[in-house]
């Protein structure tokens, strides 16, 4: 006999365990299935998130989890910076994965790693979940399996958004101001993305690099052996490479039965590149609309699309406007951004970056000879 669940969410990051704990709190049944053997950060991450984060998730900022508070400091081509003197963390991911699956665990949700799901498929009203040891029966899945989402694939729906590839170095030796995270953009530089330095403690950085073409390794390697200032005697400690989907909300995120979240549904904020918050806000919405359904014994697309309701302010509005800043800033040249990182405060590259109230940057803009055309018509249009 097949186990039956209410609610099935696959994949532990922090997208999946949110769901798990909130669904299972909301009264469904609930399984939360990682394919790796433990639940940790397998894949690279600068590690950065906004004190809201743990707000949202709801769990404390406790020492171990946070690294290190930052500000954060964003460089224009020509070396001029914008200081973000608003502080956020530097985390250790793998104990703050750790944090949300505890808790999803004192929600009640049941958890199986090293069980990689292999299909999910329809049967009546219900859905099977197959996995390396067993089939399981559910009423809804949760897929934040990642961008590859199993979920997505086996289902045929359209997941698909943009997807930059990234790539990111652990190292120690650097000569650089650790109090603050560093964000380097530059068409030469980084085409299309940024370079990134973000202190993990006074010793130990992620130092990584998104490009929109060519090999985002080789661009790094450029950045890190034409700065000697910084990586004179620098020492690398590790090495990987991923992709950050980028290119806003996928087409298809609700299904009869299916909901989809985190990177598997593309809420990444686009410009930033940062989908930690967003994923975890998708998590616990996505959680409450599903056990909800199951406890009205209604799971059809129709009722689970109450999650893009809840879902849309303000997180696809700002995905939305991330993604509408992130096309005006990849046409212009590195002059433009110097000229840029002259007149924009750091409340509006804050904003800018995050979709937050881009029509307010937009209209100070106006003013200027030249970015009131390249940038200011083209963000409030
Ligand atoms: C280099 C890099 C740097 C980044 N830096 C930051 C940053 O500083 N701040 C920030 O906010 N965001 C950052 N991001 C983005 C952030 O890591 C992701 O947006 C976030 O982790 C998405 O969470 P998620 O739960 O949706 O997916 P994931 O974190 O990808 O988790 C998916 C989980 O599903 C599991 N899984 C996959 N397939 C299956 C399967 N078939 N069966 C069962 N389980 C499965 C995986 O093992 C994994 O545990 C970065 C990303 C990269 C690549």
């Amino acid at each position: 006999m097949s186990e039956e669940w209410d609610v099935i969410v696959v994949g532990a990051g922090p997208a999946g365990s949110t769901a798990a704990g909130s669904s299972a709190s909301s009264g469904a049944k609930t399984l939360l299935i990682e394919a790796r053997s433990e639940i940790k950060a397998w894949k690279p991450c600068g590690e950065g998130v906004s004190k809201a984060t743990f707000r949202t998730a709801g769990i404390d900022p406790a020492p171990g989890i946070v690294s290190k508070e930052l500000s954060m400091r964003v460089y224009a081509p020509n070396g001029r910076f914008v200081e973000i003197t608003e502080k956020g963390y530097a985390i250790n991911k793998d104990l703050f994965l750790l944090e949300l699956a505890r808790k999803a665990a004192e929600q009640g949700s049941e958890i199986r790693v090293g069980e990689p799901v292999r299909r999910v498929s329809c049967k009546e009203d219900r859905l099977l979940v197959q996995t390396s040891r067993d089939t399981y029966i559910t009423k809804v899945v949760i897929g934040a399996d990642g961008f590859n989402s199993v979920v997505a694939k086996s289902l045929g729906m359209d997941n698909r958004t943009e997807l930059i590839p990234v790539y990111q170095y652990r190292m120690t030796g650097l000569r650089i101001d650790a109090t603050c995270g560093h964000i380097y953009l530059g068409n030469e530089l980084a085409p299309g993305g940024y370079a990134w330095i973000f202190p993990k403690s006074d010793k130990i950085f992620n130092v990584g690099i998104g490009v929109r073409s060519g090999d985002p390794r080789r661009y790094l390697d450029k950045f890190i052996s034409e700065r000697r200032d910084i990586f004179g005697s620098a020492k690398i400690l590790g090495a990987a490479g991923s992709a950050v989907p980028i290119g806003g909300l996928a087409k298809e995120i609700v299904n009869d039965g299916i909901i989809l979240i985190g990177d598997a549904a593309g809420t990444v904020i686009p410009f930033t590149g940062g989908g930690i918050h967003s994923s975890i806000a998708a998590g616990k919405i996505a959680g409450e609309v599903a056990a909800e359904a199951v406890s009205e014994g209604s799971t059809s697309k129709r009722r689970l699309s109450r999650f893009i309701e809840g879902y849309r302010d303000p997180w696809i509005k700002r995905i939305r406007d991330s993604l509408k800043a992130l096309r005006v800033f990849e046409g212009l040249s590195d002059n433009d951004l110097n000229t840029l990182a002259e007149v924009l405060s750091e409340e509006d590259v804050v904003n800018l970056a995050n979709g937050i109230n881009i029509t307010k940057t937009a209209k100070k803009l106006l003013s200027h000879p030249v970015l009131s055309i390249k940038v200011a018509r083209k963000l409030l249009f």
